[in-house]
């Protein structure tokens, strides 16, 4: 709107206001004429011509004056009272629609403003923090995501161009592209991660219950990794009680054993041991993986859920800190508790604990 039209619009506004307050105060002035000439004839005083027009005139304006009066005062406190909080409350909401999501709105005096408004504000401050929070963990997950995949791609990237080197031994060429199926292989892992943490995230994986064994599933789990214990000559202790029956999602729960027996072997070291118990008291199933391997330190432990969080850098290049936040949501998924015990240097214990039959939650 430009200022030529804003200007118009205002001067009609005026126009008709005025017109109005006129009339208004035209119709009051009669009415109180009527009143008092009722009044002064029940009362058998009467009045010459002359001095009733005086007084209808001193009433108009008196009328006309006491309603200037109280428009003044109603608009003084239309402004503060509305009118500011409400252009507060526009300000910041525009803020946020340009992706401003620092905006946050000071409360107001109650004293010249009603507290419903601060009712909105404060709801309004608690909706820009929430909006922030996702802001920056959707400019974190794209940042870690890219130089995620990028470490992969760059290996590929160097060993691709090394293999093109025309006079190569069997042996480097079996080595580099052996490099290239290590590195498609974590860009496989870390895609596939992302989607399932993505699904699992937006609700959209729902558990499909059944009834299994979980025992057998925990063993079957447990022997995928024998290549690996074998290599590195760990122990395997097994306290596994037989045939515990569950009502509860196959495939979410495989996640979990598989994300913590790997790391179990990824972080022990050589002639260290693995120790796995399943127990089931009553309805509750509780799962500990033990191992003798670095441990963590406090700090380290109160991250490790979060995604892509890497607290042992020295085994880095073979996982992509999404293990536990795969495990963390589906055992909240399974209304479950994921406990973690370490001590660096000396190993860690996972305990996991959740009700044997889902669908009872
Ligand atoms: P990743 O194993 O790919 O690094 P995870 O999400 O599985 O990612 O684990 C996150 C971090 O938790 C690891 O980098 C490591 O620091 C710590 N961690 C997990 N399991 C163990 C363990 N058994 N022993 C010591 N540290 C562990």
């Amino acid at each position: 709107m430009n200022r030529k039209t804003r200007y118009s619009r205002v001067i009609k506004g005026l126009h008709n206001w005025i017109i109005f307050f006129v009339l208004f105060s035209f119709v009051i002035t009669c009415c109180l004429m009527l009143f008092i000439s009722v009044l002064s004839n029940s009362l058998g005083i009467v009045f010459s011509e002359e001095n009733l027009s005086d007084a209808a005139k001193l009433t108009f304006i008196n009328v006309i004056f006491i309603s200037l009066l109280f428009t003044v005062f109603d608009s003084l406190r239309r402004w503060f009272m509305v009118n500011r909080p409400v252009n507060k409350i526009l300000d910041a909401a525009k803020k946020i629609t340009k992706g401003d999501f620092s905006a946050r709105i000071q409360p107001v005096n109650t004293l010249f403003a009603d507290d419903g408004f601060n009712k909105i504000i404060e709801c309004f401050n608690k909706m820009a923090e929430e909006l922030s929070g996702i802001e920056t963990l959707r400019a974190d997950f794209i940042a870690n995501v890219s130089h995620e995949l990028k470490t992969p791609l760059a290996v590929m990237q160097n060993y691709g161009t090394m293999l093109q080197q025309p006079v190569l031994s069997d042996e480097k060429r079996l080595e580099y592209s052996k490099g290239i199926t290590e590195a498609a292989r974590r860009l496989s892992n870390l895609i596939t991660n992302i989607l399932k943490l993505n699904k699992l995230k937006n609700q959209q994986m729902f558990p499909s219950v059944k009834e299994y064994n979980l025992s057998e599933q925990i063993c079957e789990s447990l022997l995928q990794f024998e290549n690996e214990w074998e290599k590195k000559k760990i122990t395997i202790k097994t306290d596994i009680e037989d045939g515990v029956k569950i009502r509860s999602d196959e495939e979410l729960l495989s996640l979990v054993w598989n994300n913590l027996f790997s790391n179990a072997m990824k972080f022990t070291g050589e002639n260290g041991t693995v120790s796995v118990s399943l127990e089931s008291k009553g309805d509750v199933a509780v799962i500990n993986v033990k191992d003798t391997g670095c441990g963590m330190t406090p700090e380290v432990g109160a991250h490790i859920f979060e995604k892509f969080y890497q607290g042992d850098t020295s085994h880095s290049e073979k996982g992509n800190g999404l293990g536990l936040a795969l495990v963390k949501r589906v055992v909240d998924i399974m209304h479950g508790e994921i406990r973690v015990e370490s001590v660096l240097g000396k190993g860690s214990s996972f305990t996991v604990e959740f009700d044997r039959n889902l669908s009872k939650n």
